[in-house]
């Protein structure tokens, strides 16, 4: 059976107490995240490690896997693509505290709402993990269609500095 994750939690209490939380999620529950999917298949593996690191600082240290359908942008056909990400997030109640922390982290900003869904900033981090062009990693598209679609793309590049200098010149 699923172990579901809490959908309020306190991080800044979870982190005082040094708190694991450990669960999956459906992707389905995480609306962001389907818009920029294929479609809404596939569970997140989630552990999250609450603590204060040395200087004081609260933070999670999240692991997250899961495998999602993305659309190929080339072929147009659903691709599956795998994440598995770690990342350390800094918790923080003002934006006044992002300039000074360390650099192993990324802002977790706080809303005023003590509590939150720990299914949110799962969702956040996977969005951001996504690529920005979901392409299948072998050729998914015959030879000549593909290559017809690098030609033209090769024609809008703009000209050369050359051509640009020399038609600056021909102006004199
Ligand atoms: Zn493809």
């Amino acid at each position: 059976m699923r172990q579901q994750l809490p959908k309020e939690i306190d991080p800044l209490r979870f982190a005082h107490s040094g708190l694991t939380l450990a669960g999956e999620i459906p992707v389905s529950e995480m609306p962001r995240l389907c818009e920029v999917l294929h479609d809404s298949s596939g569970v997140v593996i989630v552990n999250m490690q609450f603590d204060i690191d040395s200087t004081g600082t609260p933070y999670l240290n999240g692991q997250f896997a899961v495998t999602v359908n993305l659309l190929c942008e080339r072929c147009m056909e659903p691709m599956a693509h795998s994440i598995k990400l770690s990342t350390m997030l800094a918790i923080i109640r003002h934006e006044g505290k992002i300039e000074g922390l360390a650099e192993q982290y990324e802002p977790w900003l706080l809303s005023d709402t003590k509590l939150v869904d720990p299914a949110e900033v799962v969702e956040d981090e996977l969005i951001l993990a996504l690529p920005l062009v979901p392409k299948h990693d072998y050729p998914c598209l015959p030879d000549a269609l593909w290559q017809a679609g690098e030609q033209e793309i090769e024609a809008e590049k703009p000209a050369s500095p050359f051509a640009v200098l020399s038609a600056l010149k021909s102006k004199k």
